[in-house]
Order: structure tokens, then sequence, then C-alpha cells
């Protein structure tokens, strides 16, 4: 079978004809048949994670079809259609475990960052990590869904996004346009923030009612402007300038959610904080209930992604493209 290698920091992605896995105790082996190319996978080329696992095969938004199982995995039958997030496994036996925060357990490991990810036709994976694909996904879609999805989904919820809810969202990559689709879809109300004037329009298009250019506008006076402020700001690209900047534009009692990592750190006014009751929060991927009720929600909600299909032999220049900033949308590495 044929992988994409990263074999360290800064290298470019290498492939090789490796022998198929095999599931062992409690594992399967999934048939990959797309995943998505996340901005965390730019982030292991360029060594940004200083716990990954070189050489690795990257890829943690996985969608295939169970192939094999090992012994003892009693629930997934060859044939099953299933997802795996970046949560690749965890203790299973520590608090965080067992308050479905799977994400927040220590002895954590990462698809695609610790462990063999989905760049690759086949993969193994622990059973009890795996989810099931509702049907009505097909798994171009789906892809998209296993970390910038369920990203989105589960920092909303953890801000604590009810229904009428105004959400400013800042940036409309991967996770942007996802948040859109999300929110429009939960009944919510969108503001886009971007610095790229071109992408007012996709904005409009997906669902947002309003479109804040970073560059010409003062997005705590816009934002203020809409009703007294947003109820959430969803930041996902990795800008602490627009995050400072946006804060302000927070309705009282409004929480931001930081998905996307800047480099520096986020310098916000304590009296914007105190004076408006304001929270600055962050929030990881998601843990397996998350994963499960985003899938059902998306099937549900009829959410189709913006998706550009390229085959698994064009990883590197996937990568290439984001690190330039020219990708509207998800990749989507297909496999054949
Ligand atoms: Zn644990
Ligand atoms: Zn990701």
């Amino acid at each position: 079978m044929k992988a994409a290698v990263l074999d360290g920091p800064n290298s470019d992605v290498r492939f090789e004809e490796r022998d198929r896995p095999t599931p062992g105790r409690g594992e399967v082996l999934i048939r990959v048949r797309a995943c998505g190319v996340c901005h965390g996978d730019l982030m292991l080329q360029l060594g940004q994670f200083p716990f990954a696992q070189y050489p690795i095969v990257p890829g943690h938004e996985i969608a295939g079809v169970i192939e094999e199982i090992g012994k003892d995995v009693t629930e997934l039958q060859p044939g099953a259609r299933v997802g795996l997030s970046a949560l690749f496994s965890s203790c299973g036996s520590c608090n965080q475990c067992f308050n479905d925060d799977e994400f927040l357990c220590s002895q954590m490991q990462f698809t695609g960052i610790t462990k063999d990810g989905g760049y690759q036709e086949f993969m193994v994976a622990p059973a009890v990590f795996v989810a099931p694909l509702p049907d009505k996904l097909d798994f171009v879609d789906a892809a998209p869904l296993m970390c910038a999805g369920l990203t989105v989904f589960s920092g909303l919820r953890h801000a604590g996004f009810a229904p009428g809810f105004r959400v400013a969202v800042i940036g409309l990559g991967g996770l942007g346009h996802l948040a859109v689709l999300l929110v429009r879809a939960m009944k919510g109300r969108v503001a886009v923030l971007s610095t790229s004037a071109g992408k007012r329009d996709q904005a409009l298009a997906l669902g947002a009612e309003s479109f804040i250019n970073l560059k010409t506008e003062s997005p705590d006076e816009a934002l203020r402007a809409w009703e007294g402020g947003a109820d959430i700001i969803v930041a996902t690209s990795p800008a602490a300038d627009s995050m400072v900047a946006a804060f302000p534009g927070l309705a009282l009692n409004g929480t931001m959610v930081v998905l996307g990592a800047p480099p520096e750190n986020i310098a916000i006014s304590p009296m914007d904080l105190i004076m408006g009751r304001r929270r600055l929060m962050g929030s990881p991927a998601g843990s397996r209930k998350d994963l499960r009720d985003v899938l059902e929600f998306a099937a549900t909600h009829g959410l189709r992604p913006t998706v550009i299909r390229m085959p698994l032999e064009e990883a590197g220049k996937a990568l290439k493209e984001m690190h330039e900033g020219r990708i509207l949308g998800r990749v989507v590495l297909v496999m054949k």
C-alpha cells in the first residue's frame, strides 16, 4: 500500500510502499477513502508540535471502511463505514476520560501526530475510538467534520451556544466555513470577519448576514452595531491581532473561543473582560461524544462542506498551497 510520510520538521512529503498493517487486539484496519488536510498537518510539517513522533504519516480527518477487525472487537464488522478524528486513543480511566473529555486526558495519543494517520491507503486504529458514519454522509463530505467540524461544534457547545445567538466567525478557512454552516443550521446568526475582501461573497453564500473586512473596518465597532455585539466570537484564524481587535465587539456576558493558535500571546484589556463580564476561552478538537453528535447533526441537516478533491499523491502540493494561503475551503485527499 502507499503511504505519505514526513521524516521530521521541515521535511517534504515522501511516499513509500508499505505492507498493509495487521490489526491487533481491540484494533481495526481501516481502508481510508478520504482524509482532510488540516492546518494541524501543516504545523506538523513545520515542526510546531514538540510531542510529534517522526517519521509519521499525517492526517486526522479520516473517513473510510473497516477492512478487517482484530481480536475482541465486537461492535464493528468489516464493511462498516467509519470515521476517526485526531483523538486516536486515551487512557480510558482518568476523570477526563469518564467525563466525555478524552481530549484533555494526559495520556492522549494524536492521530497523524503521535500515531500514523490517514495519508495512506490503510491504517490501524483502536476500535473504541472509531465513530460510525451516518449513511447520509459520503466519505468526502464527512472527512472535514473529523477535525474542522468537530472543533467548531465542540467549541460552540462549551461556549454555551443557544439558538438565536449572534456569532462572529474570524477567518473563513476550513474551520471558519464550517462554523458558518453549523451556526446557521443550529439557528444562530453569523457575521464573518476576514482580512481577505475576496471572501465576502463566499461568506454571504454560506449564510452569513454580514461581512466585516478586518483591513478596512474596525471590528469592535462593527460588531457592537450588530444589536449590541456578538454573543460568541469563534476565532479560527491564528492571528492574535484580529482576536484582540474583535474582542471588545463581544456583547455583555459574551465569550470569545480561541480555536486557531497564534504564535504570540493574546493581549486582552482587563477592563473589557471585567466591565462586560466577558470571557476568553480556548477549546481543543472534541470528545468521542462530540464527534458522534456532529456527524449526526451534519447528516440530519444535510451539511455540505466546501471541499477540493485531490489524489493522495498530491498531499505535498496541498500542504504547500495551504501554507501559501491559496485554499478556499477544505482539501480532501481521495484514495483510489
Ligand atoms: Zn484518560
Ligand atoms: Zn485538525
